[in-house]
């Protein structure tokens, strides 16, 4: 849908859940692409830095960590996955944007991306070079997750990644280098693109997600543990 006939629309409430990470970090320079302190804006002076936000959205901020995302732990996935559990069976709620470092945003796509039981788009979003930074990402990675996370298109298509103009599967999405902004790929290739306000779907995740498996965030109170044996 573009975003002329979106405005047209009544405007979406979106929650933005903010954990920390490269998106909300700060350089002592400009120049400072890649080194820079991360989990360090909240998230609600992220959201104000987008102003163009407000054009297509009604959007408030919730701080539920502020870490790197190389620190998150079984602990903070479950309380992340409970409490969006909770906003998405609030009437007022049609989507959720969770700002995240991108050292582990897979990780936790994929998890929401089994355990939610919701149709709502949840979308997770981070940034390769803090706001501080020319050239930084972040402030159009916010906006086109918001942008997907108030889309009807992307109901029921299970949690996913929005980065660099891509909609990718929280299944499939992988990072695969640590400076570049095109670094999240998918073996099969995104789901979608977003371009100027515009979302742009091209295939559709045909293995079971969210409402379609076996597992509910809200039974979830432990994870079991799992030993991986190098050979
Ligand atoms: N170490 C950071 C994190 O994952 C890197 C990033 O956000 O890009 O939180």
């Amino acid at each position: 849908m573009s975003l002329s006939a979106q405005a047209q629309e009544k405007k979406a409430n979106v929650v933005v859940i903010g954990t920390g990470g490269t998106i909300a970090g700060a350089g002592a320079s400009s120049v400072n692409t890649a080194a820079y302190q991360s989990a360090v804006v909240p998230v609600d002076k992220i959201i104000a830095a987008v102003p163009e936000i407000s054009k297509i959205a009604n959007v408030r901020g919730e701080q539920i960590f502020q870490i790197g995302s190389e620190s998150f732990n079984d602990e903070r996935l479950l309380k992340l996955g409970k409490r969006v559990s909770e906003l998405l069976k609030q009437n007022d709620v049609d989507g959720i944007v969770i700002t995240h470092g991108t050292d582990t945003i897979e990780e936790t796509a994929y998890f929401l991306n089994l355990t939610l039981k919701s149709t709502k788009p949840v979308v997770v979003v981070g940034s390769m070079r803090p706001g501080t930074a020319l050239g930084a990402d972040g402030a159009l990675n916010l906006y086109d997750a918001v942008l997907v996370a108030s889309s009807k298109d992307a109901a029921g298509k299970g949690t996913l990644v929005v980065m660099n103009d891509e909609i990718h599967s929280g299944r499939d999405v992988t990072k695969t280098n640590s400076f570049k902004v095109e670094t999240f790929r998918s073996p099969y290739g995104p789901l979608g693109y977003v371009v100027e306000g515009k979302l742009m779907f091209y295939r559709l995740p045909a293995r079971p997600h969210t409402t379609q498996t076996e597992f509910d965030i809200d039974k979830i109170n432990s994870l079991p543990r799992v030993d991986i044996a190098y050979n």
